[in-house]
């Protein structure tokens, strides 16, 4: 029987659509089961949240103080408790969702599959190695409870208009003293969230400086997209680190991807392979990113740009 366990995700307002997507991945299973786990302080909307998506059987919430905000450390004994009598675990390759997995994985004493990105069987799946330049066919043992992360940016988000029950479960855990929440800073914007753009617009090293990539704000702005950037852009302080794309930064699958002064090295492009149309700016028709654009400007961005924000305003 294949019994799943799904690691909701949020804010402690509304449910990361990464949630969804992990269901989508689940429901691939031969004979799955699909219930979610929403652990928080007061998650009764959350749960109804998890309730609507299509494919999940039950809801289960798990609520108390400390599992808000979310701390890996102090969710884990409490995911490892409600997995008992699942077959599989999974929850989504997003920054706590790689935190958390791997310590429920080691609660349970067994390994954990990273970046599911295809179903092969209810043991078998593909997995990207190599920042994405390989993939890999990973089959684990069957005897064994199933720990795994998703990649997001692999599935869509499943439908709503499900009504699953909702239960509520009190769990008697010892919860670890060693980590504590001290605070949370994020950039502020307005702009769409990376992770959830249809579009976005990304700027690299030649920017040359914070002031200069205004001209990726407008051009954002002007198309309604997230802004995303290249780590020499971010390692230069001309952009925050939570715009970077790629390998150390985020997984994002947009329908379109404008790739400005960037060059393509591996580590970036890992992290738009699922994006839908990519455009790049270079002034260097060798460079790399043309390998992988389905449309190409070649030409000087200080001058495209402009021009392209002004054809769209
Ligand atoms: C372990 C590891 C992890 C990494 N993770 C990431 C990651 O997550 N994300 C990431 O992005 N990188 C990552 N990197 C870094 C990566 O290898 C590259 O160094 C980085 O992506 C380069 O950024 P860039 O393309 O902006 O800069 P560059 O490589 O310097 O490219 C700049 C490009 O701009 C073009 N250009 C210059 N001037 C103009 C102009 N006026 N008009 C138009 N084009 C112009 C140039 O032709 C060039 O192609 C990682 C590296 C390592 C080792």
């Amino acid at each position: 029987m294949t019994k799943i366990l799904v690691v909701a995700e949020h804010d402690g307002e509304t449910l990361n659509p990464s949630t969804a997507k992990c269901v989508t991945c689940a429901t691939q299973l031969d004979g799955a089961e699909v219930d979610i786990v929403v652990l928080g302080k007061n998650v009764s909307s959350l749960a109804a949240e998890a309730a609507a998506i299509a494919g999940v059987n039950r809801v289960v919430t798990v609520e108390r103080d400390d599992n808000h905000p979310a701390l890996a450390a102090v969710l884990a004994p409490q995911v490892a408790a409600v997995a008992g009598d699942y077959s599989h675990v999974f929850g989504p390759s997003t920054a706590l969702g790689k935190d958390l997995m791997p310590r429920v994985a080691a609660l349970l004493g067994v390994n954990q599959v990273s970046d599911i990105m295809t179903v092969e069987g209810t043991h078998q799946f593909k997995r990207p190695i190599y920042a994405g330049n390989a993939v890999v066919t990973v089959s684990a043992p069957t005897e064994q409870k199933l720990v795994a992360t998703v990649r997001t940016a692999s599935y869509q988000a499943a439908d709503g208009g499900n009504s699953a029950p909702v239960e509520s479960l009190d769990l008697d855990v010892e919860i670890p003293s060693h980590t504590r929440f001290v605070g949370v800073q994020t950039g502020q914007s307005d702009r769409p969230d990376l992770q959830t753009a249809a579009k976005v617009v990304s700027g690299g090293r030649a920017l040359a400086s914070e002031e200069n990539f205004e001209l990726i704000y407008k051009l954002a702005d002007v198309l309604g997209a997230g802004v995303g950037s290249s780590r020499a852009a971010v390692d230069a302080g001309y952009v925050p680190p939570e715009t970077q794309v790629g390998q150390t930064g985020q997984i994002i699958a947009p329908d379109l991807y404008i790739a400005i002064g960037i060059s393509g090295a591996i580590q970036h492009v890992t992290g738009i392979k699922d994006a839908g149309t990519i455009v790049a700016i270079n002034k260097d028709e060798e460079a790399p990113i043309f390998e992988i654009a389905d449309i190409g400007l070649v030409g000087d961005l200080f001058k495209i740009v402009p021009e392209l924000t002004d054809a769209l305003t």
